[in-house]
């Protein structure tokens, strides 16, 4: 089904898409956004929204020739390692434009005491036989990394209650951000932290948390981001806002830069 009117397909689960489907919306682009339904209760973007996966590269594909939206933006979390690779090759296969929107990850700055590791393995290796109160931020899935970790205590914080495995000695804190530095002072100081894990998410929402640690001396554990497929990409939802008005013949806009800020 081809019509002028299809709507342009977000990959979702982010800020950055909501802001995308927002700005699309506002401008009355016809917007859908495709959520992977891992979380309950999800905050909803504007215009349509279309839960759960579609089964691989191949049903992607076929699910855009039948629909044929003017385009694609790839706006899932960059730590969102599967889904990137099958839009990319789901949009080369029905030949329908793409664009990767990406926050830039985050920069260390005087102060801080980082450890770059490449996966949540190492992150969980680089714990292991130390005594340590840790903050860990790196979301529900991937907690079967820190099973193995014994001597560590591990506050987990996530948007929904994690299911085992998890790691022996640990609380749970049930939160989701936008997060403050004094909120995240607090966090630190009450449960005793002295090392902070997190992804290398980028954006404003959660990075409080380097500052707070920053301010306390703490060591912070980096996850690096996975590799992404070589598409064209953008660091702002202005900028795949106008990407896809040019691509879908709404305005004469221009791709600019990852500089732009949000
Ligand atoms: P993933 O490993 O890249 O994807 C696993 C599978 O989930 C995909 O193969 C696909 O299933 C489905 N899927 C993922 N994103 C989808 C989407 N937007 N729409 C439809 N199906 C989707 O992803 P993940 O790490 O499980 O993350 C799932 C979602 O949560 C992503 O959309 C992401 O934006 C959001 N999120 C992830 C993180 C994180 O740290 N990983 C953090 C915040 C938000 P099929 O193979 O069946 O098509």
């Amino acid at each position: 089904m081809t019509t002028a009117s299809a709507p342009v397909l977000i990959f979702g689960g982010t800020a950055d898409a909501r802001r995308l489907a927002e700005l699309l919306d506002g401008a009355g682009v016809p917007v859908l956004t495709s959520l992977a339904g891992r979380v309950r209760e999800p905050q909803l973007p504007a215009g349509e929204v279309r839960v759960g996966g579609f089964g691989g590269a191949d049903a992607i594909a076929e699910w855009l020739v039948r629909h044929r939206p003017p385009a694609v933006v790839d706006a899932t979390h960059p730590f969102a390692a599967r889904i990137g690779p099958a839009v990319a090759q789901a949009c080369a296969a029905a030949g329908v434009p793409l664009l990767r929107l990406e926050r830039p990850g985050w920069s260390e700055r005087p102060g801080d005491r980082w450890r770059w590791v490449a996966d949540l393995d190492e992150a969980a290796a680089a714990l292991d036989g130390r005594d340590a109160r840790v903050l860990l931020t790196t979301g529900r899935q991937g907690l079967a990394s820190f099973t193995g970790v014994e001597s560590a205590w591990f506050l987990i914080r996530s948007i929904e209650a994690p299911e085992p495995p998890v790691p022996p000695r640990h609380e749970v804190l049930l939160d989701r951000g936008p997060y403050t530095v004094a909120g995240e002072l607090e966090v630190i100081d009450r449960h005793a932290i002295d090392v902070v894990v997190t992804k290398d998410s980028g954006g404003a929402a959660t990075e409080a948390k380097l500052e707070a640690a920053r301010e306390r001396g703490l060591e912070v554990i980096v996850v690096r981001r996975p590799p992404r497929p070589d598409v064209a990409a953008v660091a702002s939802a202005r900028d795949a806002a106008a990407w896809v008005e040019q691509v879908a013949g709404r305005a004469p806009a221009q791709v600019t830069s990852r500089s732009e800020s949000r």
